[in-house]
C-alpha cells in the first residue's frame, strides 16, 4: 500500500454520543464486515460492552475504501469511554499530524437541532460550521461523507519504509492459545513473520510468529509496512511484556525508542475481598485472568482481620473500578465485597535532625495505617481533578451548591447555547468517589453530564481518624479525611455502626476520634438477647439448636477489646453504597 493512500483516524467522543454505532457503519460501508447482518457495536465484544453500551478496550479497525479510483487503506481505532489513556497515547503519537473532523451525530432524533449545535461547536471550539458533518449512525445517513472526509481531510502518515523497523505498541490483550497479541502502529521500516524483534522496554528477545490486519478480527498477511496498523503476536507470555508505549525494532538494528507515554496511573483504590473465604482461589485466578487483559489496575495482597484475605485494587477511575467489578461478576461469577473507594494522598515528611530515617521526601499513603503522624510533615497533598458538568440553566443553582459541599473551586462557567450552562471545577478527587455522580444526576432529573480529567496535587489538610468501640480502635475502619469533613463522615460512621452493631450485656460507646479527641458518639444500649426465651417449656431438642445456630453465630464475629462485632456490621460500614 503506498503511504500517502493510507490514513490513520479515531472516533473521539463521550460516552453514549454513537461512536461504536458510527464505527459499525463505517465497517458495513468499507464492506468489512456484511450489512445484512444487524449489526450492534461490532467492535464491543466483551459482555459487560454490550450490556452497558460503553466500550471498555479500543478496538482497531483497517478498512479498505475505494474512492475516485484509488484504493484507500483506513485504519479506524474506536475509542473506549474510560481508558481515554490509549487513546491519549495513540494520539501523542501521532500527534504532529492531528487534524479534527467535527461530525454531529443523532439528527433523525425527533428533537436534535444540528444548526444550534453547528453554532455551539463554531463558539466552543472556534471550527466554521461548514465543516461539521450532519450524520445519523443509527440510519446510516451520510455516512459516506465521513469517509470523503477522512480522506480529503486528514494527511497520510509521515513514516520511513526504508529507515530501519520502528513499531509502537498501543493496546495489548491476551489470549489464552496465543498469549501476547500487541497492537502495533509502525512509523518506520518492515516487520515480517520470523524476524527476531527486541522490546526498547524490557531488552528482550523474541521472534515474530505472526503479523496481521485487524479486519475487524485478527487477519494474518506476511508483512506489516510502515503507516499500517495491525498486531504482532511473539511468544510474549504476559501483558507487561508488551506494554503500552514501548517500541519494537529488529534485532541488531536499534533505534531511538518513539517517546513513550506516562504509564496508566491509577487514582483510586478499594478493598476487595470474597464474600466467603472458601472463594478465596476462584477470585484469586478470575482477577489474575482479567488484569491479564487490562493492565492499568494494580493488584496488592491485603488482609482484613474482618474481611479475611483479600486484595487492595488501584483503578483509573470510578467507572473502571465499576467495570472491572461487573466483568468479574458476569465473566467469572465471583460475589465480592469492594470496600468505599479511597484516593492515594501524599506527605512531604519534614527534614528534622530528629527523624534520621527521612530527608525531605514524599511518600504515597495508600493505606490509612500508614498516615504519617503531622509532627514529621511538612505539608499533606491530595490528588484534584478538574470536572466538566454540562447542564440545563434551572439546575446550575443547586449544582453549584453540589460542589461547594465538595470543597469544589469553580474554574469557568459559560452558558453554550440559550439554556445550556458549562460548569468548570476544580474538585478534591476523594469528594467525587463516592456518590457525587449520584448526587449530581438525581438534583437535575439525570439530565447533566459529568466528565473529569486529572489534575495533579494540592495542598490538604488531612487528618486520621480513628473509630473506637468502648476505647478500642477498630484498625480497618482508620480512615484519612479532609479536617473540614471529619465531624460529618465521623457521625456518619458512627450512626450506620450503631445501626449495624447487636447489643450485648453491656453498653458499647461507639466514637470518632481525631488523635485524642473524640469528634462523634453514639452509644448502644446493653441488652441481653436470651434465646432461649423464645421456647416456652420444653422442646429440648428445639432449645439444642438454637444454642448451636448461636454458637455458629459467634464464630463470624471478631472481638474488639470486649465488643463483640459481627462481620455484617463491617460489611455495611465498609462496602460502597
Ligand atoms: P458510544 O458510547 O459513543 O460508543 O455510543 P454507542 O454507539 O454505543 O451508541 C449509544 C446509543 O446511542 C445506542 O443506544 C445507539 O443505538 C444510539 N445511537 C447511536 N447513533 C445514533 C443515531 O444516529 N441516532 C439515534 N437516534 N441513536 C443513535
Ligand atoms: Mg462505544
Amino acid at each position: 500500500f503506498p503511504v500517502e493512500n493510507i490514513r490513520n483516524f479515531s472516533i473521539v467522543a463521550h460516552v453514549d454520543h454513537g461512536k461504536s454505532t458510527l464505527a459499525d457503519r463505517l465497517l458495513e460501508l468499507t464492506g468489512t464486515i456484511d450489512k445484512t447482518k444487524n449489526n450492534k457495536q461490532v467492535l464491543d465484544k466483551l459482555q459487560v460492552e454490550r450490556e452497558r453500551g460503553i466500550t471498555v478496550k479500543a478496538q482497531t479497525a483497517s478498512l479498505f475504501h475505494n474512492c475516485e479510483g484509488k484504493q484507500y487503506l483506513l485504519n479506524l481505532i474506536d475509542t473506549p469511554g474510560i481508558q481515554a489513556q490509549t487513546v491519549a497515547n495513540f494520539f501523542l503519537a501521532f500527534e504532529a499530524q492531528l487534524s479534527v473532523i467535527p461530525v454531529i451525530n443523532k439528527i433523525d432524533l425527533k428533537n436534535a437541532d444540528p444548526e444550534r449545535v453547528e453554532n455551539q461547536i463554531e463558539k466552543v471550539f472556534d471550527i466554521p460550521s461548514d465543516e461539521c458533518i450532519k450524520i445519523s449512525a443509527k440510519l446510516g445517513t451520510n455516512i459516506e461523507s465521513v469517509l470523503q472526509a477522512v480522506i480529503e481531510r486528514i494527511p497520510p502518515p509521515k513514516v520511513h519504509r526504508k529507515n530501519p523497523l520502528r513499531a509502537l505498541v498501543f493496546d495489548s490483550t491476551f489470549d489464552q492459545y496465543r498469549g501476547v497479541i500487541a497492537n502495533v502502529a509502525l512509523f518506520d521500516g518492515v516487520v515480517s513473520k520470523g524476524d527476531k524483534i527486541v522490546s526498547a522496554h524490557t531488552q528482550k528477545t523474541y521472534e515474530v510468529n505472526e503479523v496481521g490486519v485487524l479486519n475487524p478480527n485478527e487477519q494474518p498477511t506476511h508483512k506489516l509496512y510502515a503507516g499500517q496498523v495491525g498486531y504482532l503476536i511473539a511468544g510474549m507470555k504476559n501483558v507487561t511484556e508488551a506494554q503500552i508505549g514501548d517500541t519494537l525494532y529488529l534485532h541488531k538494528q536499534p533505534v531511538e525508542p518513539l517517546p513513550g507515554f506516562k504509564s496508566a496511573k491509577p487514582m483510586v483504590f478499594a478493598g476487595m475481598y470474597p464474600v466467603d473465604q472458601s472463594e478465596y482461589n476462584n477470585l484469586k485466578s478470575a482477577i489474575e485472568k482479567l488484569t491479564l487483559n487490562d493492565s492499568s489496575v494494580t493488584v496488592h495482597r491485603d488482609s482484613s482481620l474482618a474481611l479475611g484475605a483479600g486484595w487492595r485494587l488501584g483503578f483509573l477511575g470510578l467507572l473502571h473500578m465499576e467495570v472491572f467489578n461487573q466483568r468479574l461478576e458476569q465473566e467469572y461469577n465471583a460475589s465480592v465485597i469492594l470496600t468505599t473507594p479511597t484516593v492515594p494522598y501524599k506527605a512531604v515528611l519534614s527534614s528534622s535532625k530528629l527523624i534520621k530515617e527521612y530527608r525531605e521526601k514524599e511518600i504515597t499513603i495508600i493505606n490509612p495505617a500508614q498516615f504519617p503522624d503531622k509532627s514529621k510533615v511538612t505539608e499533606y497533598l491530595e490528588p484534584v481533578v478538574l470536572g466538566t458538568i454540562i447542564t440545563p440553566d434551572e439546575y446550575t443553582g443547586k449544582i453549584m451548591m453540589l460542589c461547594e459541599a465538595r470543597r469544589a473551586v469553580q474554574k469557568n462557567m459559560i452558558f453554550i447555547d440559550q439554556n445550556r450552562v458549562m460548569l468548570k471545577y476544580l474538585f478534591p478527587l476523594n469528594e467525587i468517589v463516592v456518590d457525587f455522580y449520584d448526587s449530581l444526576k438525581s438534583l437535575s432529573s439525570g439530565y447533566a453530564s459529568f466528565d473529569y480529567e486529572d489534575a495533579g496535587y494540592q495542598t490538604a489538610e488531612l487528618v486520621k481518624m480513628d473509630i473506637l468501640l468502648n476505647g478500642n480502635t477498630v484498625e480497618e475502619l482508620v480512615t484519612v479525611v479532609h479536617k473540614d469533613k471529619a465531624h460529618s463522615i465521623g457521625k456518619a460512621i458512627c450512626e450506620r455502626l450503631k445501626d449495624s452493631l447487636p447489643r450485648q450485656l453491656f453498653e458499647i460507646a461507639i466514637q470518632a476520634a481525631i488523635g485524642s479527641k473524640i469528634i462523634a458518639r453514639e452509644t448502644v444500649k446493653a441488652y441481653r438477647k436470651n434465646v432461649l426465651a423464645k421456647c416456652y417449656g420444653g422442646d429440648i431438642t428445639r432449645k439444642m439448636k438454637l444454642l448451636k445456630r448461636q454458637a455458629e453465630g459467634k464464630k463470624k464475629l471478631r472481638k474488639i477489646g470486649n465488643v463483640e462485632v459481627p462481620k455484617d456490621a463491617f460489611i455495611k460500614v465498609l462496602k460502597t453504597q
